[in-house]
């Protein structure tokens, strides 16, 4: 199974991805965990990123496209992957059909997850993450347990002046990538503004 999610920033897309990878046996490859990794390790692509994402902008397209076609082609993908946050950018779209149709597979679904946009800052805003197991709280919604709760931190782009950056940016740049799959027939639309659990009932129904 080869598998795109798309959807606005705190849409649920890594809540959503771990379901996934783990139901279809899949790789899953985050564009934004891949680059808090370069930036955490220090190389270049790292240096270079880390000035876009602070603000909440786009990586420019060829340093993220580069890094997710050469992902692709490791061995650990043959079996099928689920992209989480690639493509972001009609470029970066069309850049993976040229890859993958060089390596002769295709993809099966892309899955958009829906959410309005005043839904979107509380969850950023709220959001953290255990730095030891890398799980995700929302001071709100389901907060860190008493043990947890004084080590969580806050992602650098999750202020709320990034979070309306990184916003215009989905409507922007992202956005126009849905009906470029739509004319594929391979996209599929699930409202994410309900509970994780129900959203992943969605997803597996569509899928199946
Ligand atoms: P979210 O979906 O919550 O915005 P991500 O972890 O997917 O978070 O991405 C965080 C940041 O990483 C983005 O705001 C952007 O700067 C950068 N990034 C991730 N994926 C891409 C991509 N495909 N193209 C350009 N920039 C990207």
């Amino acid at each position: 199974m080869r598998l795109i999610l798309i959807g606005p920033p705190a849409a649920g897309k890594g809540t959503q991805a771990a379901k996934l990878v783990e139901k279809y046996g899949i790789t899953h490859l985050s564009s934004g965990d891949m680059l808090r990794a370069a930036i955490k390790a220090g190389t270049d692509l790292g240096v270079q990123a880390a000035a876009y994402m602070d603000k909440g902008n786009l990586v420019p397209d060829d340093l993220v496209v580069d890094m997710m076609v050469e992902r692709v082609k490791e061995s650990d993908c043959d079996d099928g992957f689920l992209l989480d946050g690639f493509p972001r950018s009609l470029p970066q779209a069309e850049a993976l059909d040229s890859a993958l149709s060089e390596a002769g597979v295709s993809l099966d679904a892309i899955v958009a997850i829906k959410v309005p946009d005043d839904m979107i800052v509380g969850r950023i805003t709220g959001r953290r993450m255990d730095p030891e197991t890398g799980d995700i709280y929302h001071m709100d919604f389901s907060p860190p347990p008493a043990e947890v709760a004084s080590r969580v931190v806050q992602r650098q782009d999750d202020t709320e002046e990034a979070c309306r950056v990184r916003l215009e940016k989905y409507h922007a740049e992202t956005a126009p990538v849905l009906p470029y799959y739509e004319s594929t027939g391979l996209l599929k639309e699930v409202d994410g503004n309900a509970a994780p659990n129900v959203v992943t009932e969605q997803i597996f129904d569509i899928l199946s």
